[in-house]
């Protein structure tokens, strides 16, 4: 008899553990092991064993609490788990798995998965998506694919999944790129594979960077702005017009914060990549990197956030900064970014 390949499922709280008293709203009151106990498929799917890390909205995590599930999962690994799932709200979720990604560089597959309906709504999506992301972490065909998003029957990677609506059971999209691979039935198909992935070395007693994002709006006037240095940031994330522009009068603005912290500026649109040359007014793309801003290439804004912080806690000089976000679009193999330089 084939033994089952063994599962860990670390559950984070939001809505997937909420429920609710009658004429009621919800709160974060279910366990892991409740959760798992409402999914008795899942154990037919894999040997799973289940801790509870967090009970909390997912707009309540914070960085540590990655750091504290990276060392929980590494355990976990070396114990001899086949798959890892997270189980976390929806809020902050394409955050977290993609600073999970850049966190580790794990073969096996970690899996975060939600859910947009509390368990006492009916049509609760939860413990669907829980028994898919269960099916993903078991499957072999999954080891690899870097740290991916599970939800509506179907897989994102981190790198590209966004929220995309407040309250729809397929909320989660990749725009401009789509699902790499879905379930159905007991069936998990991968269809694409990441070129490459990134990994920064963060270690778990490195020093916090704050990093700041704003956008740029209609007749913006750069009070805010010009205010993120003194508030203490270690840097800057600008979510620009279009291909990657401000108004004229903003430019000189963020070259005054360049000077002072880095900042990366991505596109508003949130799609495609930004542009380089094709605009040379001042506010342009051109001009923004001429007074040193970085471009993020293709990272969208929540995710160059991130990226930002946890290249800024890696100890990553600022000369490297626009190299790594370079690799972050368009990175090939298993690309490892720490203190001393980038290796690729
Ligand atoms: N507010 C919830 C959270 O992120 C939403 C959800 O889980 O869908 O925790």
């Amino acid at each position: 008899m084939t033994s089952l390949p063994r599962v860990a499922v670390f559950a984070l709280g939001g809505t997937i553990a909420s429920s609710a008293d009658s004429g009621q709203a919800a709160t974060v009151r279910i366990t892991g092991a409740e959760l798992l106990g409402g999914v008795p498929e899942a154990r037919q799917v894999a040997a799973v064993e289940v801790h509870t890390l967090k009970m909390v909205p997912s707009g309540d995590l914070r960085l540590p609490d990655l750091l504290g599930l990276r060392s929980r999962v590494e355990a976990a690994v070396r114990s001899g788990v086949d798959g890892v799932v997270v189980t976390q709200g929806t809020d902050t979720l394409e955050e977290t798995s993609y600073a999970f990604e850049l966190l580790t560089s794990l073969e096996v597959p970690v899996v975060f998965t939600g859910a947009m309906r509390n368990s006492s709504l009916p049509g609760s999506d939860g413990p669907a998506n829980l028994l898919a992301a269960v099916r993903v972490a078991a499957c072999p065909q999954a080891r690899g694919l870097g740290t991916t998003v599970v939800f509506n029957d179907e897989i994102h990677s981190s790198r590209h999944v966004r929220k995309a609506h407040p309250s729809s059971t397929s909320a989660f999209a990749s725009p401009g790129l789509g699902p790499i691979g879905y379930v159905s039935e007991d069936r998990v198909r991968i269809l694409m594979r990441p070129a490459g992935r990134l990994h920064v070395r963060v270690p778990a007693a490195a020093a916090d960077a704050r990093v700041a994002q704003l956008t740029v709006f209609f007749d913006d006037d750069g009070r805010i702005i010009e205010t993120v240095p003194a508030l203490g940031y270690d840097g800057l994330v600008v979510a620009a017009f279009g291909g990657g522009h401000v108004p004229s009068w903003i430019a000189p603005i963020l070259a005054k914060v360049a000077e002072q912290i880095p900042v990366v500026f991505t596109s508003r649109t949130n799609a495609g990549e930004g542009l380089r040359q094709t605009y040379a007014y001042p506010g342009s793309e051109s001009d923004l990197i001429s007074r040193g801003l970085v471009p993020a290439v293709s990272v969208g804004t929540s995710h160059a956030t991130v990226l930002l912080r946890l290249l800024l806690m890696a100890g990553v000089e600022r000369e490297a900064l626009a190299w790594c976000f370079e690799q972050a679009s368009d990175p090939h193999g298993l690309v490892s970014i720490s203190a001393g330089g980038p290796s690729a």
